[in-house]
C-alpha cells in the first residue's frame, strides 16, 4: 500500500507502534537510559545495536521527529539540531578540513552568510557566487572543493538557484551538493531530485508553522557516495557507506559540538508538521494572489514572487516546486513613506522570523541587511524601500484590504 505524504506523516508513530497505543510518541525528557545487562549499554556504545545512551546524542522523541523529517524528504535518515543555524554549523564543522574549499551562493540567509565568513576564517576557503547561473557554479569548483551549497528561493529577493544545473556539476566532479530546502520545505521541493547529498531545513519556519519552537535538521538523501568523500574518519566507516556522512554529522556535530533539539520542541515541532501540506498549499495560494493584486497597486514599484511570470527564474521555479513559496519582497515607490505604510498594517505583524502561520513584514535596508551597509545592499539590489513579506495562511480577503489600507495611509 503507497500512501500520501500526509497519512504517513499522520500515522509515523502509530505504525511504528508506540506503548498504549498511544498516538503519539510522548516527549522524552530524561538525559540517561539505563540498561539492565552491562553488555547492553557496551553493544549501544559501540553501535552494536540501537538504543540511547545519553541525551546529548539523541532520544526516543527526537527519534520520532527524525523519522518524520526522513520521510517528508523521501530520504535515507536524519539528524535533528537545536536550530536551523546549529544543523548548517555541524554540516560544514564536520565534514570540512582546513584546506578544503566550499562554493556558496552568494544569496544566502543572512546568518548563512555569516557563518561562511567565520568558515573561512577558519582555513576553509569560500567562494561566493551567483546560484542562478549554474556556469559560475561550475567554474568555481576546483580540485580541493568539497561542498556546494545553496539555497532553493533566496530571501529577500526571491532568486531562485539554478538547482539542476548546480545538481550536474557537482555529480559530474563528484561534489557533495547541500541545500537548504528551508523556503520551498520537503513539500514543495526535494533536493534528491536534483542530485543534492544533504538537505537541510530550519524546522523553525514552515514545517512548525506555529513559530512556538526552534529547530534544525539534516536529512541524507541517499544520492551521495560518502565511500568516495576523503573526510569520514575511519571510527564512522561502519556498515555501509550510505550511512557514513550522516553518522559522521551525528557524532561530531550533535555530540561534540552539543547543539540538541529537546523533546518538548521535538514534539512541538512534530505537531506542526502534521499540517505542513495543509498549510503551504493556504500560504502559497495567499501569496500568489497577494503578488499578483499588489504589482497592479498605484504605490508599488516592484514585486519580486516567483510566481509571477515576469519573475527572471518564473519557468524554473515553475519546473522544479510545487508551488511558488510564501515569500516575496516588494518596493515602495517614493511618494509612500515606508514607516507610515509598516505602521498602518493592522493584521501583519512587524518581525523578522518567516514561515509562521501569520503573515510578517519587515523593511529590509533598515534591519536584516542593515549591517552590510548601503553599497553592499546596492550591489545586491536591494533597495531601501524593500519590504519582505512572509505569507501566512490568514483568509485572503483580510490580508488584502490590511495592504489596501496600508497603501491608502501611505500615499
Ligand atoms: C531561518 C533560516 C535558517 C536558520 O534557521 P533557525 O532555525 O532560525 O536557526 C537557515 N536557512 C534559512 C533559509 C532560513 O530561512
Amino acid at each position: 500500500m503507497t500512501l500520501g505524504l500526509t497519512t504517513r506523516l499522520l500515522h509515523a508513530d502509530h505504525f511504528k507502534g508506540v506503548e498504549h497505543g498511544a498516538a503519539h510518541e510522548p516527549t522524552h525528557t530524561a538525559v540517561a537510559f539505563g540498561y539492565d545487562a552491562a553488555a547492553d549499554l557496551v553493544a549501544v556504545f559501540q553501535g552494536q545495536r540501537g538504543g540511547h545512551v545519553y541525551g546529548r546524542q539523541g532520544s526516543p522523541t527526537l527519534g520520532a521527529l527524525e523519522r518524520k523529517i526522513t520521510l517528508l524528504e523521501d530520504g535515507t535518515g536524519t539528524v535533528s539540531f537545536s536550530s536551523g543555524m546549529a544543523a548548517i554549523s555541524a554540516v560544514l564543522l564536520s565534514l570540512l578540513r582546513s584546506g578544503d574549499h566550499v562554493v556558496s551562493s552568494q544569496f544566502l540567509f543572512g546568518n548563512s552568510n555569516s557563518l561562511m565568513q567565520t568558515l573561512d576564517g577558519l582555513g576553509c576557503p569560500v567562494t561566493l557566487v551567483d546560484a542562478t547561473d549554474a556556469a559560475a557554479v561550475a567554474a568555481a569548483i576546483r580540485p580541493e572543493t568539497r561542498l556546494v551549497f545553496t539555497e532553493t528561493i533566496a530571501n529577500p529577493r526571491t532568486q531562485v538557484a539554478d538547482l539542476a544545473g548546480i545538481g550536474r556539476a557537482c555529480a559530474e566532479r563528484g561534489v557533495l551538493f547541500v541545500v537548504d530546502n528551508t523556503m520551498t520545505t520537503p513539500y514543495l521541493f526535494h533536493p534528491s531530485t536534483v542530485g543534492a547529498g544533504l538537505s537541510v531545513n530550519s524546522l523553525t519556519k514552515s514545517i512548525s508553522g506555529h513559530g512556538n519552537a526552534l529547530g534544525g535538521a539534516v536529512t541524507d538523501t541517499g544520492r551521495f557516495d560518502w565511500a568516495k568523500f576523503p573526510n569520514i574518519l575511519d571510527a564512522y566507516k561502519k556498515g555501509p557507506a550510505a550511512g557514513w556522512g550522516l553518522l559522521q554529522v551525528r557524532k561530531k556535530g550533535l555530540r561534540d559540538m552539543g547543539g540538541t533539539l529537546s523533546g518538548e520542541n521535538a514534539h512541538r515541532i512534530a505537531t506542526g508538521a502534521e499540517t505542513l501540506a495543509l498549510r503551504m498549499d493556504r500560504a502559497c495560494d495567499n501569496a500568489l494572489r497577494l503578488a499578483t493584486w499588489l504589482k497592479g497597486q498605484p504605490g508599488v514599484s516592484k514585486v519580486h514572487y516567483p510566481g509571477l511570470e515576469d519573475h527572471p527564474q518564473h519557468v524554473r521555479a515553475k519546473l522544479l516546486f510545487r508551488q511558488f513559496g510564501a515569500l516575496m519582497s516588494f518596493e515602495l515607490d517614493d511618494r509612500r513613506d515606508l514607516f507610515v505604510f509598516l505602521d498602518a498594517l493592522k493584521v501583519v505583524i512587524k518581525s523578522s522570523h518567516l514561515g509562521d502561520n501569520r503573515t510578517l513584514a519587515i523593511p529590509v535596508a533598515h534591519t536584516i541587511f542593515f549591517e552590510m551597509g548601503r553599497a553592499r545592499r546596492e550591489s545586491m539590489g536591494i533597495a531601501e524601500s524593500l519590504i519582505r513579506l512572509s505569507i501566512g495562511i490568514e483568509d485572503y480577503a483580510d490580508l488584502q484590504a490590511d495592504f489596501a489600507g496600508a497603501l491608502a495611509a501611505a500615499a
